[in-house]
């Protein structure tokens, strides 16, 4: 299953305390997809946070209407993301995962902020959010002029050694795959589509033993996404910057995220240990709610506008 994951090459990040779809104890099972809070409880919420210093955890279902799949959204199929064991351990693995990552670069690449980024940057505008702390590694955040944002398992546009620490630019990586993998370079259109449309079937990009990657220009040591992979803990500095945020932090929203995996629900369980308010806005289940009295359910662009303007009219 994993190596026709052609879709999901990007959705690798987690902590190492490790959740995966078939093993974990709370799943996407739980559903509750599809209701939609009243917008008594939308306004309720926004005067919960209101001139409050809030600090924003988003995941997934913040980049879906960017184009980027949420692997546990209403219309998930569960998939098995590379592991890092796997990644490190296997070349034929690294050969999948790079030449799955060659195909899917340039929607990933070119993906752009939706109406939710750019709202939760303007509500960043009209009440102190302290920062946007995203489990999210396509930088939308960024683009769309939320500030400052943490990406807590890192970002796609960067690759990194694991010997010698040196930083690589993906898009330049990408001209250099091209370059060594003309079969791929010739027919990357096709395979992208064939990709999208069978992600399960025998697409070519899954004849990938053939697919050429090199190592370090500096050292010649494996290159790594500097993302978190599954089976990875995310990086213990990012993790503290994180915990300062939510130290001058009176509430706590987390947009998008079913809090799936510890590195998120790790600070929705903090904050409300230490009596901090806890919102949650997510299409479906959490694993959080227990944690948040306050449940807001439906898309986030129209809960994110209703905010906007109640907040916005008041400021
Ligand atoms: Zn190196």
């Amino acid at each position: 299953m994993s190596e026709r994951d052609v879709g999901g090459w990007f959705r690798t990040a987690v902590d190492g305390a490790v959740v995966l779809p078939n093993t974990a104890a709370w799943g996407p099972g739980t559903g509750g997809f599809g209701r939609t809070s009243h917008e008594a409880d939308l306004i309720a919420a926004a005067d919960m946070f209101r001139g409050r210093p809030t600090m924003v955890l988003t995941g997934a279902g913040m980049s879906t209407a960017s184009g980027l799949p949420d692997y546990r959204g209403r219309d998930a199929v569960p998939r098995s993301p590379m592991m890092y064991q796997e990644f490190v351990g296997s070349d034929l693995s690294r050969r999948r995962y790079w030449a799955r990552s060659t195909v899917g670069w340039h929607s990933f690449a070119t993906a752009r902020p939706n109406a939710a980024h750019h709202l939760l940057a303007e509500l960043g505008r009209i009440t102190p959010l302290t920062g946007v702390v995203t489990q999210n590694v396509d930088g939308l955040h960024q683009a769309a002029g939320s500030h400052p944002v943490i990406d807590l398992h890192g970002t796609l546009d960067r690759v990194i050694c694991l010997e010698c620490g040196h930083l690589l630019d993906r898009y330049r990586l990408q001209e250099q795959f091209l370059e060594l993998n003309p079969r791929f370079a010739d027919h990357l259109d096709q395979l992208a589509a064939d990709a999208v449309q069978a992600p399960d079937g025998d697409a070519e990009v899954d004849r990938t033993h053939d697919f050429s990657y090199h190592g370090c220009s500096v050292c010649g040591g494996m290159l790594k996404p500097d993302v978190v992979f599954f089976g990875e803990n995310a990086h213990g500095e990012v993790v503290a910057e994180a915990n300062r945020l939510l130290d001058h932090s009176d509430v706590l929203l987390v947009l998008g995220s079913s809090l799936t995996v510890m590195s998120g629900l790790r600070f929705a369980r903090r904050a409300a240990r230490e009596g901090k308010e806890v919102i949650i806005a997510n299409d479906g289940a959490t694993r959080g709610d227990d944690v948040a009295p306050l449940r807001i359910h439906g898309r986030l662009e129209p809960i994110l506008r209703t905010w906007v303007r109640h907040l916005g009219r008041n400021h």
